[in-house]
């Protein structure tokens, strides 16, 4: 591992101005990514910024909202009762996401902000235009296994790999940002970006800027929901596909549906035309199928990915069966 600098901060405003004034820094708070990122060779920032201090871990209700602080740990954010009472969808997420050990140090904010898990990205003997722009992309030709069929770009074919994102997104969260040019917030499909010509590029976070806290709305997507996840062992494993599904039922019809996919795209890939198709319709399988269509226009698959147009449609469906039962 490289050489690095490290520093605590202990205020937000320190933490944003110390990492403004060095390009080369990164915030650390829980390290389950960037540590190993660090030891593979794959990131080497020259200083680390400790922001495990600041006081933003607390998740509380604010104005119609559930406000979780972006340094809320995941195993406290699935256990916390409020989360379970109102966004169960979001704590079955984190729990398909990790074991209790990574629950227990990874944090929300870098949930969000976590790497492609693209084996050819942690390979610095493989070209990666995501790791060093400019060199190719190991997986276009390559084991393209585990990747996109949505959104993609000939320059990168990575799938984002948080589970937590994947019910932010169909939740319609918001997140709030600090930086050197003050507060803003920006919706939860704004923050992560497709790959276009710059994959190397993740999220629309500026420069010096901190995530301090998701927001989640207080709706009554709390009881048909129900997040699948599909991987290739029943211990922890990255999301082959997984949907997020909430449903909102008047006797057995479809009120409103939140609908969004994992494992899928370089972001986690909501499905409005799909909800559209549901709402309004009986929740019946047939209704299930049909949004399944709508929410597969469009995917294309790779040489050994193509399963993923079938387990796709299927695993909607069976994610909406589920919310419909629960
Ligand atoms: Fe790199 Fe993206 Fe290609 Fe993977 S898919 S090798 S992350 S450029």
């Amino acid at each position: 591992m490289n050489q690095f600098q490290y520093v605590r901060a202990s205020k937000p405003k320190a933490a944003i101005e110390a990492l403004a004034r060095d390009p080369n820094a990164q915030f650390i708070a829980g390290g389950t990514n960037l540590l190993d990122l660090m030891k593979r060779g794959v990131m080497a920032p020259q200083k680390l910024i400790d922001i495990n201090k600041l006081p933003l871990d607390k998740i509380e209700r604010q104005e119609g909202n559930i406000r979780i602080g972006a340094l809320a740990l995941n195993g406290a954010v699935a256990e916390d009762k409020l989360v379970l009472e109102k966004l169960p969808l979001l704590a079955q997420a984190l729990n398909a996401g990790a074991s209790a050990q990574l629950r227990n140090m990874a944090t929300v904010g870098g949930n969000m902000l976590q790497r492609t898990r693209c084996p050819y990205f942690y390979d610095t003997a493989m070209p990666c235009n995501k790791r060093e722009p400019g060199t190719g992309c190991g997986a276009l030709e390559g084991f393209n296994r585990m990747h996109a069929i949505f959104g993609f770009s000939d320059k990168c074919i990575a799938v984002h790999p948080s589970d937590m994102s994947v019910a932010l997104a169909a939740l319609d969260a918001t997140v709030l940002i600090s930086g050197p040019k003050g507060d803003r917030r920006i919706p939860f499909a704004e923050l992560h970006r497709l790959p276009g010509d710059q994959p190397h590029i993740d999220t629309t976070l500026g420069a010096g800027e901190l995530i301090t806290a998701v927001e989640v709305p207080d709706n009554a997507f709390s009881r048909h929901v129900h997040y699948l996840k599909v991987r290739e062992r029943a211990s922890y494993a990255f999301a082959l596909v997984s949907v997020a599904a909430a449903l909102q039922l008047d006797g057995s019809t479809i009120k409103d549906a939140r609908l969004a996919m994992g494992g899928v795209a370089h972001k986690p890939w909501r499905l409005t035309d799909a909800e559209k198709a549901l709402v309004g319709k009986p929740a019946t399988d047939e209704t299930f199928r049909q949004a399944a269509e709508v929410a597969m226009r469009g995917a294309k698959a790779f040489k050994h990915n193509a399963y993923k147009l079938k387990l796709g449609p299927n695993s909607i469906v069976q994610a909406l069966k589920n919310a419909a039962a629960a």
